[in-house]
């Protein structure tokens, strides 16, 4: 898919107040720092359409992104802000499980995890919180460039791994790199493959 608009539309804390128009949704989430900012303006091709962990607000909202006025990409929360404390994790979390489960425009959610890590329980636990409320989801593996060919394969294969003892059958994946510009064909094709459909 070729990127030939990609606008900021609105910032929202709550739902209800997300653009009303029904075009499907393609949403961004994973801990803080996994390099969402980075992904999402690598694949609009923008070097701030997201505002990256150090503004200040924007990272606490529902941010929608309208891309070719056909689709949204939708930039919510990271999880597992600990740091922020316990009544802002509790409202962070609460606005990204209306979003995630209350959203019907919502079409895929790409949940980022970062290639370097081993598996970390708190993804694991929000995939799997996904699986039980059958949210439609896909795996994006992060800052594939900072790691050689072999770790890196480890690393997935570790998570993946981890993935098989909770499922059947596993979700689509992405191996991405912002910094090398990797990934990104092939995270917007399959946006384009679910639109087409
Ligand atoms: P966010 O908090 O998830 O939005 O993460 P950011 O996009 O702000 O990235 C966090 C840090 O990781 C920044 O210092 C980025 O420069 C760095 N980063 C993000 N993606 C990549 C990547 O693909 N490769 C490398 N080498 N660094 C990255």
């Amino acid at each position: 898919m070729k990127i030939t608009s990609a606008e900021f539309v609105i910032s929202n804390s709550r739902v209800d107040m997300c653009p009303q128009t029904g075009l499907p949704e393609y949403a961004f989430i994973g801990r803080s720092n996994v390099g969402k900012s980075s992904l999402i303006n690598m694949l609009t091709n923008h070097s701030k359409l997201a505002m990256t962990s150090s503004t200040p607000g924007k990272t606490l909202l529902v941010n929608h992104f309208l891309i070719n006025k056909e689709w949204y990409l939708v930039d919510l929360p990271g999880y597992g802000y600990a740091q922020r404390g316990k009544v802002m994790m509790e409202k962070i979390k609460k606005l990204i499980e209306s979003y995630v489960l209350e959203r019907e425009e919502m079409t895929c959610l790409f949940v980022l995890i970062d290639s370097r890590l081993e598996p970390q329980k708190i993804d694991l636990a929000f995939i799997e919180w996904l699986g039980e409320n059958g949210v439609p989801f896909a795996i994006v593996f992060t800052k594939a460039d900072k790691l050689n060919g072999s770790k890196l394969k480890a690393n997935v294969n570790a998570f993946l791994e981890k993935l098989k003892e909770q499922w059947e059958e596993l979700p689509p994946y992405f191996i991405s790199s912002s910094e090398k510009k990797t990934g990104r064909d092939e995270i917007l094709n399959y946006i384009e493959e679910i639109n087409k459909s």
